[in-house]
This record gives structure tokens, C-alpha cells and sequence, in this order.
């Protein structure tokens, strides 16, 4: 599998001093999501309301990102607050099928495979990050991340900042970290990274910030 791959030849380099790694967010910086393609489709095979769906989700969709709810208990307490008409397997297709992949983000960091460390950071549940490794290239060149349902704690908190310096081997001299919500930002650049606030309309600036922290760092776009 080439996420394994990966994932072993970053902790390798890892083992060496400190480099030049790009930690990035996922939810509207690398995919983007729409919890209402969801609801639409539940809608259908549900007794509720469209616009009444997600709320009715609400008690149950933080203790499953921050960890403290397995995928099969989320699974169950869904399908039975939204008296879903389905199977859990169902229920799970439909709850990951909210994605699509920022082609712009894409076009950037490709080139860059191979050449520069790539890692996640991201507030989301395992039943989400394993659908989006899998069903989007432009996770191929990321080697591995820190994931709030395993850290047990969330951005814009120091702590997972902190696990994740500890766990990826990261100086946040020398990260770049782009993520699309300002208290995340507001975190990281206390603690030293290079920070980007990403705009999805405004890509051309993340380019050319991305770009002369790449050149600083000696390596061609
Ligand atoms: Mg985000």
C-alpha cells in the first residue's frame, strides 16, 4: 500500500535533523466538504426534516471526533437519532460521501512529492480519514499525520499541537502550516510555525506565500 510506504520512508527521515516539513489541514484546505449532500440523501429515508438532521446529531459528532466514540457506537447512536431506513453500512457511505478534492491544492503540492515532507493535522473522526486517504489522490504524498479521534484532543487546543511536534519530529521553525480557520492559525503561530490562513478563493496567495518559504528553504517549486 503507498501510504505505508510513505509512512515508513518519513519516519526514517525523521531520525535525521530537522527539515523543512509542510503540515497541513485537511477540511477546506485539501478537501472540501458539504454536510448537506449528506442530509439530502438521508432526507429521503428518514421521519425528519432535511434542515432538522444535523442538529439532531449534534450530542454525538464531538465525542466521536475527539475520540471518546468508536466508529461502531457513532454508527448506531446515528442511524437511531435519525430513525435512519437503512443499514449502519449504509448510513456510513452516505456520512463520508461529502467530499471533493481541491484540484487547485493538488496542482501545487504534486510537484513537490518526494521533495518535501508532507503532513496532517486535522480535527476529524477515523471513519472520515480513512475514506479521504483512500479515495483521494492528492493524499499521496502526505507520509503520515496527527488525527484528533486518536490524539483525544482537538485544534485549536496547544496540546495536539504539541503531540504533533513531538510524534512527526517537527521544529516549527521550519513547518509550514496552512489551515483554513483562524484560532488553528492563531495556536500555530504561537508556538513558532509558519503559519498560512488559507482562503480557498484567494489560492494564488497561498502559492506565493508557499512558494518563497520553499525557496528560502532551498527547494524549487
Ligand atoms: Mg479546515
Amino acid at each position: 500500500m503507498e501510504h505505508g510506504t510513505l509512512i515508513q520512508l518519513s519516519s526514517l527521515q525523521s531520525s535525521t535533523a530537522p527539515q523543512p516539513v509542510l503540515l497541513s489541514d485537511i477540511g477546506n484546505v485539501l478537501a472540501f466538504f458539504d454536510f448537506g449532500i449528506a442530509a439530502r440523501r438521508v432526507a429521503g429515508r428518514s421521519p425528519f426534516p432535511e434542515e432538522a438532521l444535523s442538529a439532531r446529531l449534534d450530542h454525538i459528532k464531538g465525542p466521536f471526533e475527539n475520540g471518546d466514540m468508536d466508529d461502531a457506537t457513532f454508527l448506531r447512536e446515528a442511524v437511531a437519532a435519525l430513525q435512519f431506513q437503512g443499514s449502519e453500512a449504509e448510513f456510513a457511505e452516505i456520512w463520508c460521501d461529502i467530499f471533493t478534492e481541491n484540484t487547485a491544492m493538488r496542482r501545487t503540492l504534486e510537484p513537490l512529492a518526494g521533495r518535501l515532507p508532507m503532513r496532517l493535522l486535522s480535527n476529524t473522526s477515523g471513519l472520515h480519514k480513512e475514506h479521504l486517504l483512500s479515495a483521494f489522490g492528492i493524499f499521496l504524498p502526505f507520509g503520515g499525520g496527527v488525527y484528533s479521534y486518536s490524539a483525544r484532543c482537538s485544534k485549536p487546543g496547544e496540546e495536539i499541537f504539541r503531540k504533533t511536534i513531538a510524534q512527526l519530529g517537527l521544529d516549527p521553525a521550519l513547518t509550514f502550516f496552512v489551515d483554513d480557520l483562524e484560532p488553528n492559525i492563531a495556536t500555530a503561530a504561537r508556538l513558532g510555525f509558519h503559519t498560512h490562513h488559507y482562503q480557498p478563493a484567494r489560492h494564488a496567495a497561498f502559492e506565493r506565500d508557499f512558494h518563497a518559504w520553499l525557496a528560502r528553504a532551498g527547494i524549487s517549486a
